[in-house]
């Protein structure tokens, strides 16, 4: 991507803080923004650096890092670390927080690979934080000072409240709200040992119900908070989806706002993804065909001109409504459609999916699993995108099924109420539609949704309506970047 600088304008020095960065190490649409925010504001010439744990994978595939800081001098019971610095062909500096004892080990970034949270995360994540603080604060060991320290989620959200009770800052905060529903919630205990004072433990402090809470330090003490979207902004100060913490996101609404998330405009994109197995775009569409009978072959599902393919890549979870999707997958097959999934999750809902396909080879192709590859072949070879999440801070697959021409069936809520149309006929009308969308949480809806997807989908020439419409919004990072730089430069005054 050729860099620019936006003309008389002067650049801004960001420091990203986050737990997870794509390719490398990627959970969910945290590690995505990760990679592609940073690269975006790089692109407009602005100076940033990303903060993350040296875990294998990064140490692995940066072998000619340097070894920049010491930053042994964190007290507490954390361990000390050192702070490797690499810069990416993108124009980001990569800061790795290299501590062997927290962050090299084999598993997630979160949790064993049994699936069982690491018993430490508390001191791994409050090392993150409080080396993120330090890089924001008098006290940094680099020259470079940030001028806005971004956190994200709650394992770094607890650096301004180390700014607030421990360091001098230099920088203004903001704090990302990527998911509400993970709270960083640890015994009262463990402030000593992530050197908090005593007094940090109060409602107006880290306290949330007797506990710590990471992400509450970060929405009390965040210079502005943002989420990943409009409409989850809205949602996350009422009592249904605000998980405890409506109460003091509404008290701090006029620091709140919802910037829509990205699609990486590189990885994501049908007529260059390296992933699908054919190449194609808004004037090519019948080339995804050759995608779909790829994903048909990869997932063991028959070859049948008449049946539409449902694809669905997710956490197996209740959150993202997968429960919903099993629920009405019957009646659905019933009707000859086939489906394609691809996710990880709770277990009783990976047996549910094992045992579908079981009883339906060649119409239900799952894939228990984390595999990247297959998630771009289940975007670019099914025909629907089923989406039917409870609450859904962004989402990003909706949109990178709305860039591949597979219209998403969403429920109505979060990120996805904000880039989804559903085809009615004024929305027809317009140009607007590119999916389908239903509000209650029940089987009958989701199923209602996708019926009317699989008529429009027999409906050839709506079809194509419906996916071109889909195609032609810029959903890339290219725009969605501004408001965060509008944001930063309201902080800093630039
Ligand atoms: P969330 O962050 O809540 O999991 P998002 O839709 O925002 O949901 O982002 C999910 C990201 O993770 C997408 O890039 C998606 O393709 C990816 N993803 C989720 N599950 C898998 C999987 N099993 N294999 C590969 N990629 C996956």
């Amino acid at each position: 991507m050729a860099r620019r600088k936006a003309a008389g304008t002067p650049s801004l020095r960001v420091l990203f803080a986050t737990s997870e960065i794509a390719p490398w190490v990627k959970t969910g649409g945290l590690g995505d923004v990760a990679s592609a925010l940073p690269a975006a504001l790089a692109a407009q010439g602005h100076g940033v650096r990303v903060l993350v744990p040296g875990y294998p994978a990064l140490l692995a595939a940066f072998p000619d890092r340097m070894r920049i800081a010491s930053i042994g001098h964190i007290a507490g019971a954390m361990l000390p670390a050192d702070l490797s610095s690499v810069r990416l062909d993108n124009g980001v500096t990569l800061l790795l927080l290299e501590c062997p004892g927290y962050y090299e080990r084999l598993g997630g970034p979160y949790q064993d690979r049994t699936g069982q949270d690491w018993p430490d995360n508390v001191l791994r994540f409050g090392l993150l934080s409080k080396a993120a603080a330090l890089l924001a604060s008098t006290a940094s060991p680099l020259d470079w000072r940030p001028q806005v320290l971004h956190c994200n989620d709650w394992q770094t959200a607890l650096a301004p409240a180390y700014l607030h009770y421990r360091l001098q800052p230099v920088a203004a905060s903001v704090v990302t709200i990527h998911n509400l529903a993970f709270r960083g919630l640890f015994p009262h205990a463990a402030i000593a040992s992530l050197d908090l004072p005593p007094e940090s433990f109060v409602i107006d402090g880290v306290e949330f119900h007797g506990h710590l809470s990471f992400l509450k330090a970060g929405l009390q003490f965040g210079d502005r908070i943002t989420t990943v979207s409009p409409t989850y902004a809205r949602e996350i100060c009422e009592h249904i989806h605000g998980f405890g913490l409506d109460g003091l996101l509404r008290h701090r609404h006029t620091v709140l706002s919802g910037i829509l998330n990205g699609v990486d405009p590189v990885e994501w994109n049908p007529a260059t993804d390296t992933l699908i197995d054919r190449n194609y775009n808004l004037d090519t569409l019948d080339a995804k065909a050759t995608n779909k009978a790829g994903l048909r072959k990869r997932l063991g599902l028959l070859a049948d001109a008449s049946a539409p393919v449902l694809g669905m890549v997710s956490r197996m979870t209740h959150q993202k409504g997968c429960d919903l999707v099993i629920a009405a997958a019957e009646p659905l097959l019933e009707q000859g459609a086939q489906f394609a999934v691809l996710g990880s999750g709770e277990s009783l809902m990976e047996e549910a999916w094992r045992k579908l396909a079981e009883r339906h080879p060649g119409a239900v192709g799952v894939r228990i699993g984390f595999d990247e590859s297959l998630a771009h072949m289940v975007e670019a070879g099914s025909d629907v995108f089923l989406m039917p999440s409870r609450f859904e801070p962004c989402g990003l697959n909706q949109m990178y099924s709305l860039a591949y021409g597979t219209p998403p069936v969403v429920r109505a809520t979060g990120g996805l109420a904000d880039t989804v149309v559903d085809l009615t006929g004024p929305t027809r009308k317009d140009g607007s539609a590119n999916g389908f969308t239903f509000r209650d949480a029940t089987a009958p809806a989701l199923l209602q949704s996708v019926q009317r997807a699989i008529d429009a989908w027999r409906d050839a020439p709506l079809w194509r309506e419906i996916q071109r419409n889909g195609m032609a919004r810029d959903f890339s990072w290219r725009h969605a970047v501004q408001p965060y730089v509008d944001l930063y430069r309201q902080l800093t005054g630039a």
